[in-house]
């Protein structure tokens, strides 16, 4: 089990992948990738240093000019020849993901992996559509066209909830659009990424656009955002480091793009399909074991509805299948390590004290007792500010509370400081499209709640961040716009010029 899939000998030479070659960090400090289904170790390797962070980025500037220089056509050819790569390597992708994140292999095999090729054909062709307004003599006596053009070394932070996708969600549209970038995965997770650039490079994607070091966040992380020679941060992870990630930003005046926390409302009205918002509930709510940002955790239900919700979710959830990630029967795998299921358990636990667990609310133990597991757990009874109502806890917990009027549900659904995902069950248009208007979020789905498409924007507002990943908008925000203006007159004095010297 401890070298499952090779990865201590295909990652031999190191976890940093610079200027198109895997080496070892120079920190003098090792991390262990841990399986969290069983808590043993795969794979130990030795952190970046920010000296590793500055071969990085002195890596991806050489690599700019000439990546930078390519037609969209040719960025466009070899961006579908990546897709192409990480199709072939499918499922080893898909397993090595789940032995890194304990993820079940139908999650990785059916979401996390196809999203990702799929991704990559998108930016295979977002690479030759730059849009911008129409060449034009707007002031009459020029014309004005605009340039898009690549803005330079992009350094993105990745979470580990995600590894494989957020590599994908920060590479794929900065170097489609022609930068170079030096992507930090969290230290949980450091493997698909770098099999992430090992496939850009197998696919003929040039040496130093792709670069990854894996190391700590405080140290290699706030390096990477602080370089004077990074000119766009795009960082994915919780609010608080974002924060600090916008504090350094902002003193290098850097462009900032920040995918932070969630804690999505699920507000169910009363003429809702109860059976579909029952099913919906429990999948959204459980999916990467509710590791994920946009996971439903508030579930709001209107009153007629709300006893036969809670019953139905928690039938559900109890007929959820916790169990080994690679196992083809398991539909929850682990959380991502024991710190963080105990982190999660300790928020049920303190609920305990001023709300109701209908169901969950334990780790299971047998043979699962030392993996990072826990239980589908619903909670119901905890009063609006309370912290499992306001926290996000990240793990596979979903707190149910009723509603009376259509305001006050909508009020409350906007009532946390985050604004990235949301859904509204009902089978009148009228009352979900109000919703869809009056929740302040980057994402609100109707009748469903999870699925996302490469060519739709992820991102948030309020405390959940700003900046989009995935679509043509995003795309866009890896571009630098510029306005380029000729004059048509050939005259010496222009008229403009008496606002400054002389008479008309
Ligand atoms: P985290 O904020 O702890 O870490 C994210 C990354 O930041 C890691 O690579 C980490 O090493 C790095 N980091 C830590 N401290 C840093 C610092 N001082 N300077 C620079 N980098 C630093 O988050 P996590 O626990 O890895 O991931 C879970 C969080 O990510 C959740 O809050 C979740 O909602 C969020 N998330 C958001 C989205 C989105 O699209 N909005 C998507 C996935 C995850």
């Amino acid at each position: 089990m401890g070298n499952r899939f090779q990865v201590t000998d295909r990652f031999a030479d190191g976890a940093q992948y610079i200027g198109g070659r895997l080496r070892a960090g120079t920190s003098g400090q090792e991390h262990s990738v841990i399986d969290p289904a069983t808590g043993e170790s795969v794979y130990t390797y030795a952190l970046a240093s920010t000296a590793d962070v500055d071969e990085a980025v002195a890596a991806a500037k050489a690599a700019f000019p000439g990546w930078a220089g390519a037609t969209p056509g040719e960025r466009s050819d070899a961006l579908h020849r990546f897709a192409a790569v990480l199709a072939e390597r499918a499922e080893d992708f898909a397993r090595v993901e789940s032995l890194q994140c304990g993820k079940p292999l139908k999650l990785t095999t059916e979401f996390d992996v196809p999203g990702t090729v799929d991704n990559a054909a998108f930016f295979a062709g977002a690479a030759r559509h730059l849009q911008g307004q129409s060449a034009a003599e707007y002031s009459g006596d020029h014309t004005s066209y605009i340039r898009r053009e690549p803005i330079g070394v992009v350094g993105s932070i990745a979470p580990w909830n995600y590894p494989l996708q957020m590599a994908a969600w920060k590479i794929l549209p900065a170097v489609a659009a022609g930068n170079t970038i030096v992507l930090k995965p969290a230290e949980l997770t450091p493997l698909t990424s770098l099999m992430f650039a090992q496939a850009a490079t197998d696919a003929g994607i040039p040496d130093g656009v792709i670069n990854i070091v894996n190391g700590a966040g405080r140290t290699v992380g706030e390096h990477l955002v602080g370089h004077p020679d990074v000119v766009m941060t795009s960082f994915t992870g919780s609010t608080p480091v974002g924060k600090r990630v916008a504090e350094i930003a902002t003193a290098t005046v850097k462009r900032l793009h920040l995918e932070l926390g969630g804690k999505a409302p699920f507000v169910v009205f009363d003429d809702a399909d109860l059976e579909a918002a029952a099913h919906g509930a429990v999948a959204a709510s459980l999916i990467n074991s509710g590791q994920d940002c946009t996971a439903a955790t508030r579930a709001y239900v209107q009153r007629p509805l709300f006893d036969a919700f809670v019953a139905r979710v928690a039938e559900l959830m109890e007929t959820v299948r916790i169990g080994d990630p690679f196992a083809p029967t398991t539909d929850l795998g682990p959380l991502i390590s024991h710190v963080h299921r105990d982190r999660v358990a300790g928020f049920v636990e303190r609920a305990r004290g001023y709300a109701t667990v209908v169901t969950g609310g334990e780790a299971p133990g047998g043979d699962l007792k030392d993996g990072a597991y826990y239980r589908p757990t619903l909670i119901t009874g905890a009063a609006q500010d309370s912290e499992v109502v306001q926290s996000e806890i990240f793990g596979p917990v979903l707190v149910a509370l009723p509603f009376d009027s259509d305001d006050e549900g909508i009020r409350l659904a906007n009532d946390t400081p985050y604004g990235l995902a949301a859904s509204a069950w009902s089978r009148d248009v009228y009352r979900a499209n109000r919703a869809t208007r009056e929740i302040k979020a980057g994402c609100v789905w109707v009748n469903d709640h999870i699925p996302i498409i490469s060519e739709m924007p992820h991102g948030g507002t309020k405390a959940s961040g700003y900046g989009k990943d995935m679509s043509a908008y995003s795309f866009e925000e890896y571009t630098q716009v510029k306005h380029v203006m000729y004059d048509n007159t050939a005259v010496a004095a222009k008229d403009w010029h008496r606002t400054i010297f002389g008479d008309r």
